[in-house]
This record gives structure tokens, sequence and C-alpha cells, in this order.
């Protein structure tokens, strides 16, 4: 009989009390151990026999990693296992993040969510990850404590493949930290599943638009695709395109083209690359004219 899922292999579950020694456990089993908050990617992973860790390291509960913090001066800091529902819900992430809530909203079902973190979808690493462009566009900096301690990670530059990022043995991410982004802010998350919920995105469009006196068109757009290359993407030319002359009915369909060309989708099991192709200048023009209209509005 064949069997789509093997069931979870064995494996030791392993708590530490520090942050501390759970580095020093990761870094002594490089290869062999992992770090997990929600497991959703993690359990799902491993049943599937695509990861053979022998011990999994629960570090959720670790120092300060449930807390959020907010003020006027430094913004947000998230603790990294945070659940994607307290995140919905919490006051500041309406108020001055509301792109984030939009993105993480469209993650599969209200249970997942609540075991599912904003940052385990970054460190999943996925270029399919809802919550990642959000996090990108808002300037996202993740808080990494490693066998030397404390260090900044700023999500530019993060991703180095599918699955891969610039994290070493013995880090874990502790937080994720945002400023406080500029007045008349807007954002617009659209994601392209194949049915209306529970799926991961064919095609992910994330944009973010803000009054800007230094640009020439007097706005700054960030633009970030997810499913369309081996990791997050920034469309920084079609961004050029949204600042660099004023905003007239061509420059949205033309910045919606320059960040199809940013793009190098492969065929999957979702969808061709031509369409996924066509759907970022699609889902960007329409994300791009939403997010252009409530600007104005707010300017
Ligand atoms: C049914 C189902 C539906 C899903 N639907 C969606 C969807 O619609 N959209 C979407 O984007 N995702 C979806 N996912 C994927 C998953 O839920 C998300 O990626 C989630 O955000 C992962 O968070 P987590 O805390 O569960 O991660 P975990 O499974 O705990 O960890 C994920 C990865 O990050 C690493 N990691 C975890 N914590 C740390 C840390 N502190 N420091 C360093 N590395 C760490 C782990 O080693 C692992 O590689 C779905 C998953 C399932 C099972």
């Amino acid at each position: 009989m064949h069997m789509a899922h093997p069931g979870l292999p064995e494996f030791d579950y392993i708590k530490p009390t520090s942050l501390a020694e759970a580095s020093r456990y990761l870094a002594e089993h490089a290869g062999e151990a992992r770090p997990f908050m929600g497991g959703t990617d993690t359990f799902v992973r491993m049943r599937d026999g695509f990861w053979r860790e022998r011990y999994l390291v629960d570090v959720k509960g670790l120092d300060g990693m449930g807390d959020i913090h907010f003020d006027a001066q430094h913004g947000l800091s998230l603790g990294a296992a945070v659940n994607m529902n307290r995140v919905i819900a919490a006051q500041p992430v309406r108020d001055h993040y509301a792109l984030l809530a939009e993105a993480a909203r469209t993650v599969a079902s209200y249970q997942l969510r609540t075991r599912a973190t904003i940052v385990g979808n970054i460190t999943n690493a996925s270029p399919a990850g809802d919550t990642t462009g959000a996090c990108m566009v808002y300037g996202g900096v993740l808080t990494v404590h490693g066998v030397d301690g404390f260090r900044q990670v700023p999500l530019e530059g993060f991703f180095v493949g599918p699955g891969k990022t610039v994290l070493r043995p013995g880090d874990i991410v502790t937080a994720i930290s945002f400023s406080l982004p500029p007045k008349g802010i807007v954002g617009r998350y659209i994601k392209l599943g194949r049915n209306a919920i529970g799926d991961l995105a064919i095609v992910g469009v994330t944009v973010l638009g803000f009054p800007d006196d230094k640009a020439t068109s007097g706005y700054r757009f960030r633009i970030a695709l997810a499913s369309v290359a081996p990791v997050p993407l920034r469309a920084t030319l079609a961004e050029e395109v949204l600042a660099s002359s004023p905003i007239i009915e061509d420059t949205i369909p033309q910045a919606a083209q320059a960040a199809m060309e940013a793009c190098s989708p492969i065929d999957d099991v979702r969808a061709s690359a031509r369409y996924h192709r066509f759907m970022v200048r699609n889902l960007a023009r329409q994300a791009l004219l939403d997010a252009w209209q409530q600007v104005r509005k707010s300017d």
C-alpha cells in the first residue's frame, strides 16, 4: 500500500533553559539538531522524510521570546515565538503595521496561526512565505543569539536559497524589529492560492507606499514578491520607476512590468513559470493601484 506520509521518525525533544545553553547545544550538534517554535513547518518536513534531525530543540519558551514591545521612538519588536494570531490582534500592529496583519491573516487557518510564527515563516526561508514580504518592506531586522552572543541581522541579504539563510549552527532568532513607518504609509498584500484557504501562494505581491519629498514623484513604494524566485524578492527596479518620475496613467503598468521582469519563476506543482510571471504583472498592477489610490487620499 502506498503511504503518502510515512509518519514522524523518532527524535529527542530537547528543552534548554537559557539561550546560552540552547545556542551551545545547537552548535555542538550541528547537522543533527534544529531549533523549532510553532513546529508547523518542522513536523511536516520531519513526517515527510525531508528532515532527519535527531534532536529538536524547543526554543519558544526562552528569555523574552513571547514578548511584544512598542514605542514611538524604537518602533515594534516581536518576540520570535509570538504566534500569528497574537500579531494580528496586537494594538500597535493594527495602528502602525497593518500590512503585517493583512499578510498574516492569509496564512492557512485560525487554528494553524495559533502555532505558526512570523519568525518561523522567515527562518523557514520558503520563497512562498506570506508574511516574509511584509517584514521585508517594513525593513525588518532580526535579533539573533549565537555562540558568541547577540547580533542584529537585517532581512536584506538574509535569504540565500530555498530553505537557506545566513544563519549558522547555534544561531537562534529571538525577535524581529521594525522602526516606526513613515507618516501616511499604506499597504496591500495580494495572495493568489489554488483555493480560498490554507494553501501556499502561487504568487504573493506585497506593496507599501508613502509620501516622500525626496522622491521625484513625491512618493516611495516598496514591493516584495513571493513564490517567483529561489528567494523572497524585492522588486527594486519597479520601485525606482515609481519614485523617479511623476506617477501618471502609464507609470503603474510600467512598474508592474518591471516587477514581472525581476522574477525568475520555475514550473512547479502549482503553476507554470509563464503563469507565475503574468500573474505577477497583473497582481502587482492591482496592488499598486490600490495602494496608490489610498496613499493619495491620505496625503
Ligand atoms: C497546514 C499548513 C498550512 C500552511 N499554510 C501556510 C500559508 O498559507 N502561508 C505560509 O506562509 N505558510 C504556511 N504554512 C507554513 C508554516 O505554517 C509557516 O511557515 C509558519 O510561519 C512557520 O512558523 P513555525 O513557528 O511553526 O516554524 P517552525 O516549524 O517552528 O520552524 C520553521 C523553520 O525555522 C527554523 N526556526 C524555528 N525557530 C527558529 C529560531 N528561533 N531561530 C532560528 N531558526 C528557527 C526551524 O528550524 C525551521 O527550519 C503552512 C503549514 C501547514 C502545516
